[in-house]
């Protein structure tokens, strides 16, 4: 009798895990790690743009296609800015959210940054929006909601994780913001145009980006345009990003005798996980004070 309540009970918990939860899919690394810290200790959420891919220049794989039909919820930016996904996502409009349209999110226009940008016919939004750790903790806030109605037995969980993430999140947020006090005259040039978040928040002196959206390379014309630039503002650091080949910002920093360091916005250098994204903004606060020190 009490080998087969022992079968019956095992037979049970084997069809119904306790903490099944649902099968969360997200675009990029930063995103992957907000996603984890709201569903830990419940489920692991999948990715589909890995360490050393970007998401301007992806393809999707079998195996990617596979994850989107499998996924109970994805998690994506927007759906200019995941590209790559506007094919599959096609009749799966129920369970894909876009995390640009959460209320009260921050949206940077992207002619903004572009101070150095012939191509100024584009308009639009810049969706780097998860550089802004205010945006962030908006995400985890969001993301813990729509968890919450897909799977309302571990709502008591996602709710505790994201109180716990809030809570270093801010207090990162308050130190970053303080301990670039000394650094915000220091003129510099980011790489792509992805940073406008965080140096808007942190109130940094960017003069503008090295390529302008969607751009690969540099026409002679614009390269000089930066060379006269980098002279005219006195900028003495620019930034190299892993996504892009450094051959541009070597050859600007060496000519132009210049700081450089590299920054990565997504984080393609961190293990996946949870702990990605506090990590992601930590190297780019260190990396930019190194490069913008006095
Ligand atoms: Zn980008």
């Amino acid at each position: 009798m009490i080998i087969r309540i022992f079968l019956l009970l095992s037979l049970f918990f084997y069809a119904f895990p306790a903490t099944a939860g649902v099968k969360v899919l997200t675009s990029i690394l930063p995103i992957h790690s907000l996603a984890s810290l709201v569903t830990k200790g419940v489920s692991e959420p999948d990715y589909l743009v890995g360490g050393g891919f970007s998401p301007h220049s992806y393809t999707l794989k079998p195996s990617d296609i596979k994850k989107i039909s499998q996924a109970d919820v994805i998690f994506i930016i927007d759906k200019d800015f995941e590209s790559f996904l506007s094919k599959a996502l096609e009749g799966r409009e129920e369970k894909t959210f876009f995390l640009s349209k959460i209320p009260g999110i921050k949206l940077l226009p992207l002619s903004d940054t572009a101070t150095i940008n012939d191509s100024s016919d584009f308009s639009g939004y810049d969706f780097h929006l998860w550089l802004d750790t205010n945006n962030a903790e908006n995400i985890l806030r969001y993301m813990s909601q729509v968890l919450s109605t897909k799977d309302p037995n571990n709502k008591d969980i996602y709710e505790k994780n994201v109180a716990s993430a809030l809570q270093v999140l801010s207090k990162q947020t308050k130190d970053m913001e303080a301990s670039f006090l000394d650094y915000k005259e220091e003129p510099f040039l980011v790489f792509h145009n992805g940073w406008q978040y965080f140096t808007s928040q942190n109130g940094l002196n960017v003069k503008g980006s090295i390529l302008a959206h969607e751009e690969v390379s540099l026409s002679i014309k614009r390269r000089l345009q930066i060379e006269e630039q980098i002279s005219e503002e006195g900028i003495k650091c620019i930034f190299s990003e892993p996504q892009f080949s450094n051959k541009i910002a070597l050859s600007l920093a060496k000519k132009k005798e210049l700081r450089i360091e590299e920054v990565d916005p997504l984080g393609s250098n961190i293990a996946p996980g949870a702990e990605l994204y506090y990590r992601l903004i930590e190297n780019a606060v260190s990396a930019m004070k190194r490069c913008l020190r006095h």
